[in-house]
């Protein structure tokens, strides 16, 4: 993988960059969970605790863990048949082809596999198994590239990867879950993009991002590249509270995303990582805040809240509910009667 000379990767470089109120007990931190700040999201952070700060620079909330939070959060080991392998949907796979990201999220729900050292990187031939079962599995309509982050790795590397998914017919749709556009958008080239197209098939790329400062100027034209390349992007966000838990923050990242070409897809409910419970917000306010994104901004700018359910039960939408028996609820808040004809026809 390609690294960026400038990437922030131990306390001493946070400090150095003027990014800490203090370093007391961060090493302890930094031996837990792995440490990344690139050099495009260092460039946008103003002060040491806003809300881009807060989502890369360590702190010593991390070190507080509850009796509840996991290692493994949404149970993707109960449905790993192979290393690197999650089937919990009998229609996709999830493959978890590296544990390397160009930065490291401070509330990343894999906090405990990413990270240089973490985890063994697959080697050639875990990558050949996951193939072969992808290949033997007929029922496996899509494949979903995550990590760490999929678009971390080389154009070769993907190409090859590309290339043997174009050969498994019944795979008709490929998917990447990444930040790279926002966070490391050098690395969105020509050659990658090429790479991508060679499967000769639907790639979809679900950008996460979680504050509109996050789409500059950079990761638009990152946006543009792909999308222009035919390359189809949704986006996935987490509730973080102290970065997005604001209508007005969720207003503006909604809207940049569909003004960078990108549909908004999910907001995901912040899962019970270890260490992360400063970044959680209660699902009644998440779902008030949808409620105000529903009516104040376009159909296009909404995404589906969702919970990852504990224990490898897969996702559910959150989000509120308009509708009782006999009334539907307006985006003001006001109900009005409803009678549901054609079910009282069935009836
Ligand atoms: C999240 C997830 C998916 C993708 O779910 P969608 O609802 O299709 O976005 C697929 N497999 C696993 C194991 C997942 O955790
Ligand atoms: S980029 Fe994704 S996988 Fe990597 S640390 Fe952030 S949330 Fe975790």
């Amino acid at each position: 993988m390609r690294t960026e000379a400038r990437t922030l990767r131990t306390i001493a470089d946070f400090d150095s960059a003027g990014l800490l109120k203090t370093s007391a007990e961060l090493e302890r931190v930094a031996d837990k969970y792995a440490l990344a700040l690139s050099a495009a999201m260092a460039d946008i952070i103003e002060t040491s605790d806003d809300p881009i700060a807060r989502q890369f620079v360590p702190s010593v909330d991390e070190l507080r863990t509850l009796p509840f939070e996991l290692a493994d959060p949404i149970g993707d080991d109960a449905f790993s048949p192979l290393p690197g392998l999650v089937h919990r949907y009998r229609d996709r796979v999830l493959v978890k082809i590296t544990h390397i990201c160009p930065v490291y999220c401070r509330f990343c729900f894999r906090r405990e596999m990413v990270g240089p050292g973490k985890t063994d990187n697959l080697t050639r031939a875990d990558t050949d198994a996951i193939l072969a079962y992808i290949a033997s599995k007929h029922e496996i309509w899509e494949v979903i590239f995550t990590g760490g982050d999929p678009l971390a790795l080389s154009p070769r590397r993907l190409k090859s990867l590309m290339e043997a998914l174009r050969d498994i017919p019944h795979v008709k749709i490929i998917r990447f879950h990444s930040r790279v556009p926002v966070v490391a958008p050098h690395l969105i080239t020509a050659p990658l993009v090429s790479a991508l197209a060679s499967a000769n098939k639907p790639v979809y790329i679900a950008l996460h991002a979680n504050h509109p400062r996050e789409m500059t100027l950079k990761a638009r034209d990152a946006c543009s590249k792909l999308i222009d390349g035919g390359i189809s992007m949704l986006s996935q966000s987490v509730l973080l509270k102290g970065v997005n838990d604001d209508v007005e923050v969720l207003t503006d990242l909604m809207r940049a995303f569909v003004e960078a070409r990108v549909k908004p897809y999910t907001i995901n409910h912040a899962d019970l990582a270890p260490g992360t419970s400063h970044f959680r917000v209660p699902i009644e306010e998440g779902q008030n805040l949808m409620r105000q994104l529903r009516g104040r901004v376009s159909g296009l700018c909404q995404p589906s809240y969702m919970l990852d359910i504990p224990g490898g039960f897969g996702k559910s939408p959150i989000g509120p509910n308009y509708l009782r028996p006999g009334y539907v609820q307006d985006y003001h808040g006001n109900w009005h009667e409803y009678q549901d004809q054609n079910s009282d026809l069935r009836a």
